[in-house]
């Protein structure tokens, strides 16, 4: 069957995890539909951007970020849920958050706060750093500045004043101390708190955070906290500033039926606090809307069972039904949606700079009259494989095996040469290889051959750190949809386990996306001597920029921003990379003081004569090169 385009969008499953952004273009390059002003989509190529970048002197590793994605995310988000409420006859508003921590880049704050204003859209916060963020984007009377997460006196202290600037903010309530604290600040400051209460649900989620909703959830009161916190804010005349009702459940949630289950539980509890004499008038649902990672719409842990609009429907028809029935007011609803508007953002793309190929193509030599037995009897072995009846396969398979580790122990012995042993192993290799092969025409793979193609599974180098730019890979478990960016057009021939250049032995993807859940390879091109060839890692957008870390010392990845105006594709912010120097500051090293002391080194082999002055020059001149590049491979 020949090999088409369509092939390989099936083979990665693009359409399905890329939805209607990410697509392979009949030249077999990966592109990413981007919209101008007017709407009118172009298809940029990936290659070509990082071609673009490169001649830039922007190489790779190289992460790309689009806005028009982010921007039409949250229009995706927003409009599911502005559909659910006008198809049903909802009776409130929809106004979601962004959570800060799910990527905090400036650039994309700026541009929820700036994109999202049509929408009302506002920000959640959960720490000092990221209230100042939110205080300093949030220029929206109609939007929410939720407030969760431990609260300090400056914390609270700084949201109470700034809410007198006319911003909706609102603190939420995680643990019981917290309800006097708010409100003894409140009364020593004069200024009326707008509260939420975060509460602990019952109802177990699923995934890989199932931990975090539930009883034994890290955050929220339980229902007798709860009661106890309605109480004191009965007893200390407060409860008029109860507004808003909150829970998480967890990210990344799979399953509808959980999503559903909570919230029936929560707009029930919500009922109860209205009818205790609170004004509420906000529900807010958190977070765990989730991204289809591995395009197999099932409730595996990297995908999801729904898509956005029955998320938004079933939200709205839940809450409806369920105020409808107590005759109270139709909530405004609030999301914590981070990953599912920033996943598809960002790209990160590298190259490959080296394989190693356990698949052994070209016959070795015939051993010599006077080689040593063990040699002959692999020859023989590698000679009948080529000629054999695929039953007795495994019968090669055994042998071959056998014969190998005899050659082995004869070398550990010193019976045979280096030269010898090296020889044999060649044979083997190649006899695995030539087995692998016919192993398609076998109508059942015994189970000792089926691990067989395992061990030819090839290594591709790959110039990224796995630590640095896919944390959740290494942390969680998370998969990521990864594939080649350029020629889709020819069927990809190996197997590839990615290793990046860490060194640590955790440092690569051995995990990737699959119709049925999981592969532990990638199929992949043979690379072509001098191509450089390109693998996009896709959906990075959320939580991978800031969680990822400096193992080895290798530093964050040069970044551009790609967008189209009037059909042409413009960079606009790059963000370069961190250089040596700057990694050698982040652990305290002052680049100036290594500088002197290497100078110092080179000025005594000057004295000794080991080195004449001029190499002295080129030798700092070489230290100070290295000390401003990049810390990835530099192809120069
Ligand atoms: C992390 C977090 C979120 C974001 O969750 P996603 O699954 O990324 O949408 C929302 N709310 C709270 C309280 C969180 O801690």
């Amino acid at each position: 069957m020949s090999w088409t385009v369509d092939a390989a969008r099936e083979l990665y499953s693009i359409r399905q995890w890329g939805e209607e952004y990410f697509d392979i273009n009949e030249e077999g390059e990966v592109v990413v539909n981007l919209t101008d002003e007017s709407g009118k989509a172009t298809a940029v190529s990936l290659s070509k951007i990082v071609r673009d970048q490169d001649e830039r002197g922007r190489p790779v590793p190289l992460l790309l970020r689009f806005r028009n994605l982010l921007n039409r995310r949250i229009e995706a988000l927003n409009q599911a849920f502005i559909t659910a409420m006008k198809g049903s006859g909802y009776r409130g508003v929809y106004r979601g958050v962004y959570p800060i921590k799910v990527n905090q880049q400036q650039q994309v704050i700026e541009e929820i706060s700036d994109f999202g204003r049509k929408y009302h859209y506002g920000l959640e916060c959960g720490s000092k750093p990221e209230l100042l963020i939110a205080l300093a984007h949030l220029n929206d009377p109609e939007a929410l500045l939720i407030c969760n997460g431990y609260k300090d006196i400056e914390f609270i202290d700084l949201a109470l004043k700034a809410s007198q600037t006319g911003m909706q903010i609102v603190l939420v309530v995680e643990m019981p101390s917290e309800v006097d604290a708010i409100l003894d600040r409140a009364e020593a400051l004069g200024i009326a708190p707008t509260l939420g209460i975060r509460f602990r649900l019952s109802a177990k989620s699923e995934g890989h955070w199932a931990d975090s909703g539930g009883d034994r959830s890290t955050f929220g009161l339980n229902t007798a906290q709860l009661i106890d916190a309605i109480d004191r804010l009965k007893e200390r005349d407060s409860l008029k500033y109860l507004k808003l009702f909150h829970y998480h459940q967890g990210s990344q949630l799979p399953n509808i039926r959980a999503i559903r289950e909570a919230c029936t539980e929560a707009v029930r509890v919500y009922v109860n606090l209205v009818n205790e004499g609170a004004p509420m008038g906000i529900l807010d649902l958190g977070g765990g809307l989730a991204i289809d990672y591995d395009g197999t719409h099932t409730n595996y842990i990297s995908s999801c069972n729904y898509g956005l609009k029955e998320y938004a429907a079933d939200l709205v028809e839940i809450v409806q039904n369920a105020c409808d029935g107590a005759g109270i007011t139709h909530p405004t609803i609030v999301t914590e949606s981070g990953r599912a508007v920033v996943a598809h953002y960002s790209v990160l793309t590298f190259n490959v700079l080296d394989v190693t190929d356990f698949r052994e193509t070209e016959a070795p030599p015939a051993p010599s009259p006077d080689s040593h037995e063990m040699l002959k009897n692999l020859w023989e072995i590698q000679n009948r494989v080529q000629t054999q009846e695929p039953n007795r396969l495994q019968e090669c398979f055994n042998d071959a095996l056998f014969y190998r580790d005899q050659i082995r122990s004869l070398f550990n012995n010193g019976v045979v040469t280096l030269r010898t042993r090296a020889h044999g192993e060649k044979m083997y290799w190649f006899t695995i290889t030539q087995i692998a092969e016919q192993l398609g025409e076998l109508d059942e793979i015994p189970e000792d051959l089926a691990s067989l193609e395992a061990n030819l599974i090839s290594y591709y180098y790959a110039n990224f750190s796995v630590f640095q730019s896919l944390p959740d890979h290494w942390a969680i478990d998370q998969l990521f949809p990864i594939m080649p960016l350029q020629r889709l057009t020819e069927e990809p021939t190996n197997q590839a386990i990615l290793a990046d250049i860490t060194c640590d032995c955790d440092g690569k993807v051995d995990r990737f996306i699959d119709v049925k859940g999981a592969k532990r390879h990638l199929p992949i091109h043979a690379q072509k001597p001098g191509e450089n060839y390109l693998i996009g890692a896709f959906l990075v957008g959320a939580y991978q920029e800031t969680l990822g870390d400096l193992h080895n010392l290798l530093g964050d990845p040069h970044v551009v921003s790609v967008a189209v105006e009037d059909g042409e594709v413009v960079y606009t912010n790059e963000v370069e990379g961190d250089s040596v120097s700057d990694v050698l500051s982040y652990v305290e090293y002052d680049p100036k003081t290594i500088e002197r002391q290497f100078r110092a080194i080179a000025e005594r082999a000057v004295q000794k004569e080991q080195i004449t002055a001029k190499q002295r020059r080129d030798l700092m001149d070489s230290f100070r090169a290295t000390l401003n590049g990049y810390t990835y491979y530099e192809n120069d």
